[in-house]
């Protein structure tokens, strides 16, 4: 199990350390969303994750019966948004205080990357989606 939290660390969960895809997103929103240079993220089923503490500070971003993100109420920390049908989340890599084994394995939207930031590893680098 992996251990995460928000920033103010009102809000805290655990996932299986089953990441099953790990990317860095530097499209604008990502950047925006996050006031960094990119986002990294993992991918994972939704049961395999469980807010642990201050599920009530939990503050949900768009619609809660579909696509939606979830963020501290009190620090506004991102922690995880729905993926796919809403049956996956992607979790702020981030948010993480442990070390997952699955490491990003190739940047996205580079297309749309921050024209400032400098991407200086070896890594698969992608317009938009790798699968795109
Ligand atoms: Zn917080
Ligand atoms: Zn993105």
């Amino acid at each position: 199990m992996l251990r995460g939290r928000c920033e103010c660390n009102a809000v805290g969960y655990e996932v299986s350390d089953e990441f099953v895809a790990a990317l860095n997103c530097h499209c604008s929103n990502c950047r925006a969303s996050t006031g960094s240079a990119f986002l990294p993220f993992g991918e994972i089923a939704r049961v395999k994750l469980r807010v642990t503490k201050g599920e009530g500070s939990l503050m949900v971003i768009g619609d809660a019966d579909a696509h939606h993100a979830m963020r501290c109420g009190e620090c506004g920390s991102l922690l995880y948004w729905t993926a796919r049908d809403g049956t996956y989340v992607r979790v702020a890599y981030g948010s993480l205080i442990d070390e997952p084994a699955l490491k990003p394995t190739a940047h996205i939207f580079v297309g749309s990357k921050a024209p400032w930031h400098e991407i200086l590893d070896d890594l698969p680098q992608h317009d938009e989606y790798p699968w795109s």
